[in-house]
Parts: C-alpha cells; structure tokens; sequence
C-alpha cells in the first residue's frame, strides 16, 4: 500500500478504509491496555494519532516505539472522539523502521531552549517550532519565485567567487588554493596571488548587484536570490556570515519605481505566507505569545498574524532621511538620553534602536525612508542635485529595523568616475562595470532583500540564527 502523507490524511474523510503512513514518534501516552502514539512526518505541524489497541496488537508492539523513533504503520482512518484532532488512526500493524534509544535521544516532548536545539541543530528540524519554520521559509523562497516570474523578471545567477571588492573592502572572505603555510610570494615579499588558483585575489561574494546590473541593461528586469557572505565581526541577532538575499534589478526604474516594487513585493510575499501557512503561522504565532508572557506589557510584540496583515493592509510611511533625523532628535528616548547613540545632527548614520524608534513608536507602519548623506551610502548610489545627498532607500520593519536597502543608480559616467576616484577604488578594476555607464546606460534601480530577515519577521523569531537552518556567524559553523 501507498503511504499517504499526514497533511493529506487529517483532511481526509475515507474513514474505515485502510491507510498506511510512515514518520517519527513525537510522543506516546498511554494506559494498561492502550497506547497513543503523536507520529508527525514533517508534512504539517499536526502530529497524527495512533490508537494501539494491546487486546489485538499485543503490549510488546510497543517496545520500541519511543520519543525519535521511526515508525511504519498500517491501520483503519477513523473520526476521532478525542479532543485536538478530527482523524486518528487504529492501528493494524506497526514496524519500527530505526529506534532511538530514550536513553540518549536529546529531544523530549517538552519546551527545549532556543539555546539548547542551536547545539543541537542537527536535530532541531525535529522539534515543532522548527519544522514550522522551515515550511515557510520553503514557502517564502517560493513565493519570491513566482512573484519575479508573474512580474515578468529573470532570474540570473550572478557569481559565488568574485575578485571584484569594491562594496565589501575589508568584510570579505578570502578564497584561495595557495599553500598557507609556504605560499608564493613576490620579490617584495608579499603574497603572489599571481599563482593563486584564478590568478589573482578572489573573495566570496557580498552581493550580487554589480553583475545584476550588468544583466538589467540588457535583459531589461532581473533579479538574483543567492546566498551571499559578510565577514563582519557582528554578534547581533541580525547578521549572519552567510545568508540570502534577493536583488532585483530594473532598467528604466527611478527610485519611486523601486519604492513601489519593494513595497509590492513585500505585501505579495507576506499575503502568500497567510494564505498558505497559516496552520504554522498560528502555532509560531502561539509560540510567541508564550515566550513574551514574562515581559512587560509595553514591550510585547503585536500577535503575529495581526502585524503579518498590517503590513498588507497599510501603506509605507514615505519620508527622507533629512526628516527623519528631525523626528529622532526631538523624540523623547534622545532627549531623555536612553538611546545608546544619540542624534545630534544631519549625518550620522541610523542605528537599528533609531530605525525601530520610527517604525514601532512613532509611526507604527513600515517606512521607507530616502535620500541619505551620500557619505553613509555605497559609491554607485545616484547624486541628488543638493551634492549631499543620494538617492537612496532603506526600508524598515517592525521588529527588524533595515530589511530593504536599494537605490537608483549613477548612470552618468562622469559622475560615476569622480566618485570612484574620490573615494579610491581603482578604475582600471572596474571597466567592466563602468562599460555599462559607456555604452548605452539609462537610469535604473534595485535594492538588496535580506531573505532571513523576511523570515524573521514572518515567522516571529528574535534570532536569525534560528531561521535558516545552518547558521553561520563568529566562531560558529559545526554542522
Ligand atoms: P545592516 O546595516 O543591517 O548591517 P547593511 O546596510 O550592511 O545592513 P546592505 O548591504 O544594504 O546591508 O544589504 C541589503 C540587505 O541585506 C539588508 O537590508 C539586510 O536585510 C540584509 N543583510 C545585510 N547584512 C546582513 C547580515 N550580515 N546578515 C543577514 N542579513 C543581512
Ligand atoms: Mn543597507
């Protein structure tokens, strides 16, 4: 017989029939002549109940079966009387396909620490939560996907091992084949990466934007989804060393274009995880309101499946960054000297206490904000006409800070060149980009989509290294 999954199975209604299922004990309660095996097979967070009924199967089925272990079954679909479930299955016959000896088996059916299954993440998958969050983080991946396609973008795979630094000075990661305790060296006694594997010095990438464009101005809008590497020694709940993001890229696009493709895009991907996930949206939403029962009231985060709809429902805030720095200056945690970074004047850049300040208290809504000091923002950035100025846009989440940072452009190459030099990348290794400025440029605009940070926010968790399944940060990279 077929095995038929558990999300298929709790929706059926084929009772008496017999089924046949396969998947992992997640619990067992039971009484001296039956047992209740919890079996979930990773389809849905609902675990499917067993009856073993010991006056035909015999108490010694039961031997085995314990929390982790593997189970076949065979056994007749029937409406449950118990509460929690609508089927359960009365079972026939059971195998154990792989026991898990209770005496060493990490995981048990109670709440573990985020701390604790982090050690273990090799299990993790396992545990409620984190099967929650990897379906919908499949589903986001997805979702992105299908909006970029239904939108009539291309996808490119832009390179993983880049010899270009220009974006990421100092924050990458070196990639080389040369001999590190004797390598080649020049007659100046430095390292000879003339003799490194490609030829010279190569990096893993920080973004693949620069090679976006490359693509935009000719194929029109494109868009990568790539896993990306910053060696930034940051310990924050925020950064990984390695994660996803989305760029889209779009020629033709100003910034209020780009400005609406984020916001469209952002809404797309939320509305699909409410209209898809919403048996693991409620149980992360249950997990939430748990974790936050010890806090004070004013510091709780909203339920999750109202802030999912309020992003959908209302329109980003709009402002620059010049008024935003008005706000923050006059608002009552700089005054009062309880932000840890205080806003003095027009041109510090914005920490993530600041970005929370204007999304969670004074505006309650996503906002975008514009137009940065060209001093805080990324060379290829487009001069606004003031010379201080650039047009660029960071969007900000409630309980995230920055989620999205793009900005038009410089498409004239004139400007382009000044700035290079002015802040000293070498010309010569950026012809190949500034061709794109030489032969036939037009304005155009992306932004930079941090994928586990969507995540984050979809899915309530406070710590990113929770929401992909092998994190990588400082001094962390066992599985
Ligand atoms: P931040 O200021 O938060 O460190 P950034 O300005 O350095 O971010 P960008 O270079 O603009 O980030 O990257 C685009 C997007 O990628 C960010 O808006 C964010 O969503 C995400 N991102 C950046 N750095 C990281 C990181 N280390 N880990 C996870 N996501 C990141
Ligand atoms: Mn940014």
């Amino acid at each position: 017989m077929s095995r038929i999954r558990i999300i298929d199975l709790i929706k059926s209604k084929d009772f008496d029939k017999q089924i046949h299922i396969k998947g992992w004990v997640r619990n067992r309660r039971g009484s001296k002549n039956v047992a209740f095996i919890a079996l979930n097979d990773g389809s849905t967070i609902h675990n499917l109940q067993i009856v073993v009924d010991f006056s035909t199967l015999g108490e010694a089925v039961m031997e085995d079966v314990s929390v982790g272990a593997a189970l076949a079954i065979d056994g007749k679909l029937m409406q449950s009387q118990g509460a929690g479930q609508t089927v359960e299955v009365i079972a026939t016959k059971i195998e154990v396909l792989g026991k898990a000896d209770p005496e060493k088996y990490p995981l048990q059916p109670k709440r573990h620490s985020l701390e604790f299954l982090r050690d273990i993440a090799h299990l993790r998958f396992r545990t409620n939560t984190f099967g929650a969050i990897n379906r919908v983080r499949h589903s986001m991946i997805f979702a992105i996907h299908k909006y970029f396609n239904d939108n009539g973008f291309y996808n490119i795979h832009t390179p993983i091992v880049t010899s270009s630094d220009a974006e990421g000075a100092g924050e990458m990661f070196r990639v080389t084949t040369l001999d590190d305790k004797n390598p080649p060296l020049t007659e100046d006694g430095e390292v000879n990466y003339k003799e490194d594997f490609f030829g010279r010095p190569t990096n893993l990438t920080v973004s693949g934007q620069l090679e976006a464009e490359l693509a935009a101005l000719a194929l029109g809008q494109v868009y990568t989804f790539g896993p990306t590497f910053r060696a930034e020694n940051s310990n924050t709940t925020r950064h990984l060393a390695e994660f996803w993001m989305i760029e889209p890229e779009v020629a033709f696009n100003d910034l209020n274009d780009n400005m609406d493709l984020a916001e469209d895009m952002l809404k797309y991907v939320v509305q699909y995880a409410l209209d898809n996930c919403m048996d693991d949206l409620q149980f992360l939403s249950k997990r939430l309101q748990e974790e936050e029962k010890g806090k004070k009231e004013n510091e709780r985060s909203p339920e999750l499946i109202e802030k999912l709809r309020s992003v959908v429902d209302n329109e980003f805030v709009r402002l620059t960054y010049t008024e935003a720095i008005n706000i923050l200056r006059n608002s009552k945690p700089n005054k009062k000297k309880k932000f840890e970074y205080l806003i003095d004047g027009w041109g510090a850049d914005l920490q993530s206490e600041h970005e929370r300040y204007l999304v969670e208290k004074h505006f309650k809504k996503p906002v975008i904000l514009v137009d940065y000091p060209k001093e805080i923002k990324a060379f290829y950035m487009r001069m606004n006409d003031d010379g201080k100025t650039v047009r660029a846009m960071d969007i900000l989440f409630p309980g995230i800070g920055e989620i999205i940072g793009g900005s038009q452009r410089e498409e004239r190459l004139d400007v382009l060149l000044s700035k290079i030099h002015e802040i000293g990348i070498p010309e010569e290794e950026m012809w190949w980009f500034l061709d794109t400025r030489r032969f036939g440029t037009v304005p155009h605009s992306g932004f930079g989509l941090g994928f586990e940070r969507l995540i984050l926010f979809v899915t309530g968790m406070g710590n990113i290294r929770d929401v992909i399944p092998f994190p990588r940060a400082p001094k962390q990279a066992e599985f």
